[in-house]
């Protein structure tokens, strides 16, 4: 079984004593590959930390985290511009907006995040999507910058099912974590009649585990947690799951 974990913050200080083991985990557990969406310019070097020691299991997303964005926006956003014109990304991430811990900075949140899918659309790359309090928020600035040259994935959905149909006529994907195993959650509900072709697995680790996990840190082996509860909620078996979102990671990220 082959899966890949689509959204893992593996740079994050909570991994510093044993990534190795996490990594090693991970594979065990059929995760070979691990998708790092960046959170602003002060994680851009634990990012790269990581894939460089980890090149053909680990690869990186630039772009400016919506919790990030404050009164530097203008920096934040040169920074995620120079590094984009590297060519070593696979993907504008994670990028969108959030209001559910601050409204202060909506204006410049919507702002960032319509330049970033500017930049991912010129670039031909996809999106990593962070919507948190902010479904129409994101809809209309996607509605907005989408001609059809837009492509990505919005992780962690959480919605509802008429959000997850938006989102699919939006042209993206949904990325289902943790969260789709938490009882009374509604994503199980949200997403029975997504097609399979829609549908990527994540983690978003250290964030946000999988039942019986919930509350502890996550990481990338839990991935397999998430594919089996979709099986259960697609009524199909495992391994279709995995090599059903497993290629669709490989087409809409071009790996
Ligand atoms: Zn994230």
């Amino acid at each position: 079984m082959h899966l890949i974990d689509t959204h893992a913050h593996l740079y994050s200080e909570q991994f510093d004593a044993d990534l190795s083991e996490v990594i090693e985990r991970a594979a065990q557990n059929g995760v070979q590959r691990i998708l790092l969406p960046n959170v602003d310019s002060n994680s851009t070097e634990r990012l790269w930390n990581v894939v460089n020691a980890y090149p053909e299991r680990c690869f990186p997303m630039m772009g400016i985290h919506p919790c990030s964005v404050n009164e530097s926006i203008a920096a934040e956003l040169r920074h995620v511009e120079t590094e984009l014109a590297k060519g070593k990304y696979i993907a504008v991430g994670e990028i969108g907006i959030d209001l559910f811990w601050d409204k202060t900075y909506i204006k410049e949140q919507i702002a960032a995040f319509e330049q970033q899918m500017e930049w991912a659309k010129e670039l031909n790359l996809p999106i990593a999507l962070h919507c948190r309090d902010s479904f129409d928020e994101i809809f209309a600035s996607v509605e907005k910058v989408q001609d059809g040259g837009l492509r990505g994935v919005l992780h962690c959905f959480t919605g509802n099912e008429a959000q997850a149909k938006r989102t699919i006529d939006l042209g993206l994907h949904i990325g289902l974590g943790g969260v789709l195993t938490f009882k009374n959650s509604g994503v199980a509900d949200a997403v029975k009649n997504v097609p399979m072709e829609k549908i990527l697995l994540e983690t978003d680790s250290p964030y946000l585990a999988p039942t019986p996990f919930r509350g502890k840190r996550n990481e990338s082996a839990y991935t397999k947690l998430v594919a089996e509860k979709l099986a259960e909620v697609k009524e199909i078996s495992i391994e279709e799951i995995a090599s059903i979102t497993t290629a669709n990671a490989e087409r809409l990220f071009n790996l």
